[in-house]
């Protein structure tokens, strides 16, 4: 993607001083920006970033240089009090994650809660969110849908969350790491093994496959490869019906 030529379109809106931007980014394919996001990330005073070298490939991209600060979990309290005295003085401040919407499964929600404590503005510039992306390309039912974010990794507390979670009507979506993935096909299979699943790997990216089955039927396609890439698990309602055959789509 060649920054400059996307630059010629953006409007020159000026940002409202003493606003915290939430600029969703990519969960893969680099084009999924919008020019809202670019305009923001290029005209802001600051930019707290997850990773400030991630976010730092993508500016490079974009053909941007710009002053970055880490936030992340670990710095995330720390961070807000010194975020909201900068936007106290009239700076813009986007915030970023690695990936996609800030907030879901990300840092955020911390900053966004001191910047509102202190009367100031929140604004969302919306894009990429792998929980979206997967859902809708599930097939499943949007109508209800109830996003869990990862499970704990504990068994105890592991378990008594899926179980309350397979109580809940409509479609359930959770994360899962790939080092995590079959333990948690293999206890969908234990819990719910009628159940319709979509497991959505590697979403907008060159190999991005769609598995649609019941955890037996999807578990049957790792009997011998070992899973890699970023997953999306949606378990459909209980009422729905595994469908006929295992279908997949790969890009
Ligand atoms: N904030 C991100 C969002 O808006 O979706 C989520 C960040 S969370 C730390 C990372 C998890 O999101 C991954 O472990 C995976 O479960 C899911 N994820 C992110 N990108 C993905 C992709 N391209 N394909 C499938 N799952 C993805």
């Amino acid at each position: 993607m060649s920054g400059k030529l996307i630059f010629q379109d953006l409007s020159s809106v000026p940002l409202q001083p003493g606003t915290l931007y939430l600029v969703a980014t990519p969960i893969g394919n680099m084009e999924d920006i919008t020019l809202r996001a670019i305009r923001t990330l290029r005209d802001c005073d600051l930019i707290a970033a997850e990773d400030t070298r991630r976010t730092g490939l993508l500016l490079k991209r974009l053909g941007l240089v710009k002053q970055q600060v880490s936030t992340h979990k670990f710095n995330e309290a720390k961070r807000s009090s010194d975020i909201v005295s900068r936007l106290n003085q009239g700076e813009t401040i986007a915030l970023v994650s690695d990936a996609g919407t800030p907030g879901i499964s990300d840092p955020g929600l911390r900053i966004v809660e001191a910047v509102l404590d202190a009367d100031l503005r929140v604004e969302s510039v919306p894009g990429a969110c792998a929980l979206i992306v997967a859902l809708t390309v599930s097939g499943l039912s949007t109508d209800e849908f109830h996003f869990c974010g990862f499970l704990p990794v504990k068994s105890g507390k592991r378990a008594s969350r899926l179980s309350d979670l397979l109580k809940l009507p409509g479609t359930l979506v959770l994360y899962e790491s790939p080092y995590r993935i079959l333990k948690l096909l293999n206890e969908l299979l234990e819990a719910v093994p009628n159940r319709q699943l979509v497991l959505a790997r590697e979403l907008t990216k060159k190999f991005e496959q769609i598995h649609r089955g019941t955890a037996e039927e999807i578990l049957g396609l790792y009997l011998n490869k070992k899973p890699k890439g970023e997953f999306v698990v949606l378990i459909g309602p209980a009422t729905e019906l595994p469908m006929n055959k295992p279908s997949e789509d790969v890009r």
